[in-house]
């Protein structure tokens, strides 16, 4: 039995004509520019840090960060370094791409609630070390269960999200 129901399209399908394939190259003459707030996440990410700002006024802990709060409507301008731990809010066992391909080996995201920041905040990242079967990833995790990043080499890191490799289960 085929591990997948359905049809995939392949290469040969889309260059020879045997479905329709419309290709449009934008003149995207613009950058996007990160802002002041994801700025210094990004450059605290390539530094191997996590920050956040803290609201004078709520006292919530933002991570990311911003610099004003969408619930006062206050400029922050407390930062704070968080330790990079977490625990898991949600998490999901993905057998499909961004490109609504197939995979053979499951991809599992992940909301990491921030250690540091306020309850119910955090990001959207990925787990690692966690098995290639669904067996094996949801015995191994649960809601609410604590978390630790696994980094890129200095070297390596460039100002991104993916300057953590993922994250995995804490030990102990
Ligand atoms: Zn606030």
């Amino acid at each position: 039995m085929e591990p997948f129901s359905g049809t995939s399209l392949t290469d040969h399908a889309l260059v020879s004509g045997e479905v329709l394939l419309s290709f449009w190259q934008p003149k995207a003459l613009y950058r996007w520019d990160a802002g002041v707030a994801i700025s210094a996440f990004l450059d605290g990410l390539k530094a191997g840090k996590l920050l956040a700002t803290r609201c004078p006024e709520c006292r919530r802990t933002l991570a990311p960060p911003r610099v004003f709060c969408e619930l006062c409507f206050r400029p922050i301008g407390d930062w704070v370094e968080l330790p990079g731990a977490g625990t898991i809010n949600t998490y999901s066992v993905s057998y499909v791409n961004w490109d609504a391909t197939r995979r053979r080996t499951p991809e599992v995201p992940v909301v990491v609630e921030l250690d540091g920041a306020s309850p119910g905040i955090g990001i959207l990242h990925l787990m690692g070390e966690v098995g290639t079967t669904l067996e094996e990833i949801t015995g191994k995790l649960r809601i609410g269960a604590p978390v630790q990043p696994v980094w890129k080499p200095a070297a390596e890191r460039e100002g991104a999200i993916t300057d953590i490799r993922y994250f995995r289960l804490a030990e102990g």
